[in-house]
């Protein structure tokens, strides 16, 4: 079978006699079989195009099929597919100067993992072992990747240094719109949010919180802006107890919400930067932690127990390098941020004043979320079926969506053109008209 020939149904054939899907009871799967793509746009293997909505799980950054990142990495593949993390490799430093270049001032060394998830196990590592305290607050909104076994489960003297993974503890962020603590301005929610974390760190015992990690903003669980003032309330609580803030930018990093580091709008510096995703739009699997200067000479002496068979892989890197450079010399930034103010910003507000099944719209650059509600007053969320039922329509007309419990996220790759972006819209308008 070459691949000219192959059917839409012919590849779900083989994808559900093989493959075991993520996050799904297998039975009832119906996999959208891809064939190829090029900037928002991808295609099935019957002819149908599909609007790239949804930048695949929000990594596509840079679109589809980017000349110069797979020109990179077809470069790197001749001339060294791989060499191991411990050997000095030119392609691997130049993708973390580029990385730390992007940073505040105080961060210069970066730790490569295979993506998100890995990148948060040792920002939480490093801050264990710098703090030598081991809970860690993260928010009960929030998604920080899928891992926490492996070492754990290690019999030799790695899981030693490490076989503190315990101690987490959750609080509620900031989220006016469903808010836990009968706010009714951003200040008030921002201010009893602080509050809130406070008190929790002070009941656990300050001296027992390694760390706080939070999205920047928060991705999957709905992309919730931070009210003025919130992010930069957790720094000054860090602070006062000696705790270090990692801020996870998988999600919300590079380019996506119109900013290098989401955080760059934001009066907030962290300890930790995690990343992945946009990094390197994901061409190859990639993460990894920024480092400020404090922790990364904590261990100038001491050992760091961790690492990756593949951290830094000469792949991933020069697909980084290649991503990193290509968004600075084509603008993707700028585009995303232009995107946000003067056509989803606008547009989907449009969509908000017509359709009563919209709740809310949050969001910034190519990063917005649209909450639907069963009930305006109540803010009752739509149930599953009517976001079934809108995701069908969407996909009908040509248009790959990204949906997360009541909410569609408006999320397509930051070189996303005007046109695209109107036409992604007025889609969704068709699609929310049908509801
Ligand atoms: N952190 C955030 C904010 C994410 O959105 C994700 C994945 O969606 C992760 C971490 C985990 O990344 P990975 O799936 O690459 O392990």
């Amino acid at each position: 079978l070459t691949h000219a020939h192959l059917t839409n149904a012919d590849v779900a054939q083989l994808d559900t006699r093989s493959v075991f899907h993520s996050w799904s009871a297998q039975g009832a799967l119906k996999p959208l079989p891809i064939a190829g793509g090029s900037g928002s746009v991808v295609w099935d293997h019957d002819g149908k195009r599909y609007l790239d909505f949804s930048s695949q799980l929000v990594y596509t950054n840079l679109g589809h099929q980017h000349p110069k990142v797979v020109g990179a990495i077809t470069e790197q593949v001749q001339q060294l597919a791989t060499i191991a993390p411990a050997h000095a490799n030119e392609t691997r430093a130049e993708a973390a100067r580029l990385v730390t270049e992007r940073a505040p001032e105080g961060f210069h060394k970066v730790f490569f993992t295979n993506g998100g998830a890995d990148a948060n196990e040792n920002a939480i590592r490093m801050a264990r072992l710098v703090t030598g305290r081991d809970k860690v607050i993260s928010r009960y909104r929030s998604y920080h990747g899928n891992t926490g076994a492996a070492i754990v489960a290690t019999g030799d003297w790695r899981r030693v240094p490490n076989d503190f993974a315990r101690g987490h503890v959750h609080v509620f962020g900031p989220y006016l719109y469903r808010s836990e603590f009968w706010a009714t301005t951003p200040e008030e929610e921002s201010a009893r949010a602080l509050h809130h974390l406070e008190r929790v760190i002070q009941l656990e015992g300050a001296s027992t919180v390694a760390a706080i990690l939070l999205e920047t903003i928060p991705g999957t669980a709905g992309i919730i802006v931070p009210p003025p003032g919130y992010l930069a309330g957790v720094r000054e609580i860090a602070d006062r107890y000696g705790i270090i803030l990692i801020l996870d930018e998988v999600m919300a990093g590079f380019a996506r919400t119109g900013e290098w580091f989401a955080f760059d709008a934001f009066d907030v510096r962290p300890d930790l930067i995690t990343f992945a995703k946009g990094v390197n739009s994901g061409y190859v699997p990639v993460g990894g932690v920024v480092i400020s200067d404090a922790i990364a000479e904590a261990f100038d002496e001491r050992v760091f127990p961790g690492g990756l068979t593949y951290s830094g892989h000469p792949l991933a890197a020069a697909s980084v390098v290649a991503n990193l450079t290509a968004m600075a010399e084509e603008g993707v930034v700028e585009n995303a941020r232009r995107i946000g103010t003067e056509t989803f910003g606008p547009g989907l507000a449009a969509l908000a004043e017509k359709h009563d099944v919209i709740g809310e719209v949050r969001g910034a650059g190519v990063f917005w979320a649209v909450e639907l509600v069963a009930d305006r007053a109540t803010r009752e969320p739509v149930d599953a079926a009517t976001i079934g039922r809108l995701k069908a329509a969407l996909l009908e007309r040509g248009l790959l969506p990204f949906t997360a419990d009541n909410r569609l996220h408006v999320v397509p790759p930051a070189i996303v053109t005007t046109d695209e972006a109107a036409q992604g819209l007025a889609i969704i308008d068709e699609a929310l008209a049908t509801l």
